[in-house]
């Protein structure tokens, strides 16, 4: 078994489809942003929907887990630092986190619930030979909600993970999440969320209300 993480460090709109459906500017810079370790649940578990949160979505996501504690690191340097690889989902309260771009907050609220982070058994690196080319599809109730490629990132993960080593140290089961595609909605109590990502994996959450 691998460490939990000590953080979860998520990209925002490193998908250009995903940043037009939400009605944002496409990054000329990535943007990051946190989420608590204590979000984490497992494959199987339940995300709980808050009932202040009001609209609660999916976002399905790759994420990249570290394998020891490093720091400044190249992009050429990063793949050596990587155990694996796990399919994520950065749930998000949706109008919180529209009220808090409206009036310029941070997102530890909408991003930071408890049950906001399910993730994936991990996957090995040996496993993933090709991270940069695979197909990520969610399902809600069985309907075919997300179909993406890992390839549409805006950002790569090479890029993304110098830079953010470059900013904080990074230890053994950090968690990056590397953004979400097109296709994101609302979750309801009774749903269930299922995310495949190609040779990595299948995270399915049931949903419940608090
Ligand atoms: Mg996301």
């Amino acid at each position: 078994m691998y460490a939990d993480p000590t953080k979860i460090i998520c990209i925002g709109r490193n998908y250009a489809e995903h940043a037009r459906e939400l009605n944002n500017a496409l990054p000329a810079e990535p943007f990051y942003f946190l989420k608590p370790p204590s979000s984490v649940i497992r494959n199987g578990q339940s995300i709980v929907l808050p009932g202040r949160a009001g609209r609660v979505d999916y976002e399905g996501e790759l994420g990249v887990v570290m394998i020891d504690r490093c720091r400044n690191l190249a992009e050429k340097e990063v793949f050596a630092h990587i155990m694996g690889f796990v399919v994520c989902n950065d749930v998000t309260a949706r109008e919180m986190q529209d009220t808090a771009k409206k009036v310029a907050r941070p997102w530890a609220v909408s991003k930071g619930f408890d049950t906001f982070f399910p993730m994936s058994e991990l996957r090995m690196k040996r496993d993933v030979p090709d991270p940069a080319s695979l197909d990520i599809e969610t399902k809600l109730n069985g309907t075919v909600k997300q179909k993406g490629n890992t390839r549409d990132m805006i950002f790569p993960i090479q890029r993304i993970v110098s830079d953010i080593s470059g900013i904080m140290t990074l230890e053994r089961g950090d968690v990056i999440a590397t953004g979400t595609p097109a296709g994101i909605s609302q979750l309801h109590a009774g749903d269930v969320i299922e995310i495949t990502i190609e040779k990595v994996g299948k995270l399915t959450n049931s949903v419940v209300s608090d």
